[in-house]
């Protein structure tokens, strides 16, 4: 016997590394457009999933820088709406923040990543002060928790009456302040009004909240009634569009901005649903409150009503 005949075979070669996609994207040799970031948005969905992990940091940080420079375009050119605008720039953000926190990124991609996520904050800070539209942040914007229908009661009929408040909290920057500071505290008011046991609503209160910048960001959506001027049953809500102002104004008088955005707002919603001046109220004229406080009181008897 030949003792090479019961030499064992040779080990099979183990099985091969998952497939990595080694073809050069083409978004990588794109100049910056539209089509480019819809190219990266579609790699980064199919290819980019198999591809290697500097390639899909890359990919982030490419496609976030285009979004921040189109939208800074849009801002100047004011062609978009600004809805619109915020919704990228807020994209644009949480993209960041993403190569932020994957270990897997460099510090070249890092650095990058946070100069991108100062650029969204800058932009998304920028109040409103020229525009003639009123720019809203949106509850994806502020990642508003989802409202509880079961808890809601719809709308019916057409809004006939505006209430405003104070939110009589401390948590509010009292002098503008950032974009992030106030999304945190519009969502714990959320969480209070969803989560306290004397409340346990369907969704936060108000439908519309201004902040110290003049920031005004969306509450409970209209096709739902409020909960932020009581009554028996909740009857001082019906047709009741809530506006809350960010702050403690028992003892204070809100910004100019935040003046600035509420007259914007109300005649804005006075306009849209044909609501007449006189029934535009402070929260103290339906119940036994301080709400909204002098300064706000006497503005709205000044300026509105
Ligand atoms: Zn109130």
């Amino acid at each position: 016997m030949f003792a090479a005949c019961n030499t064992p075979k040779p080990p099979a070669p183990p099985p091969p590394e998952p497939e990595i996609v080694s073809v050069r994207p083409v978004w990588l040799d794109m100049p910056l457009s539209w089509e480019k970031l819809v190219a990266i948005e579609d790699w980064l969905a199919t290819d980019g999933l198999k591809s290697h992990q500097s390639l899909r940091i890359e990919a982030l940080l490419q496609l976030n820088e285009g979004r921040v420079t189109y939208s800074r375009k849009d801002l100047e050119r004011s062609s978009a709406p600004a809805q619109t605008v915020r919704v990228r720039i807020a994209a644009a953000r949480d993209g960041f923040k993403i190569v932020l926190d994957d270990p897997n990124a460099g510090n070249a991609s890092k650095a990058r990543a946070k100069i991108g996520v100062q650029s969204t904050l800058a932009l998304l800070d920028s109040p409103i002060t020229s525009r003639s539209d009123v720019s809203i942040v949106e509850r994806s914007e502020w990642r508003a928790k989802a409202g509880r229908a079961e808890r809601l009661t719809p709308m019916r009929g057409a809004w006939s009456r505006i209430t405003v408040h104070h939110s009589d909290e401390s948590r509010s920057p009292l002098a503008g302040g950032t974009l992030e500071e106030s999304e945190e505290v519009v969502r714990l008011i959320q969480k209070f009004h969803m989560e306290d046991p004397d409340h346990k609503w369907g969704d936060i209160g108000y439908h519309f909240m201004i902040d110290s910048a003049g920031r005004i960001f969306r509450g409970r959506e209209l096709k739902w009634q409020g909960a932020h001027a009581g009554g028996a049953g909740g009857v001082n809500n019906l047709q009741n569009l809530g506006v809350c102002l960010l702050g403690d104004f028992s003892k204070r008088s809100p910004t100019e901005a935040a003046f600035k955005s509420l007259e914007l707002l109300l005649s804005s919603l006075r306009e849209e649903h044909k609501i007449p001046a006189a029934r535009v109220f402070p929260h103290k004229e339906f119940t036994t409150t301080q709400c909204p406080g002098p300064a706000l009181t006497n503005w709205l008897k000044d300026n509105v009503r």
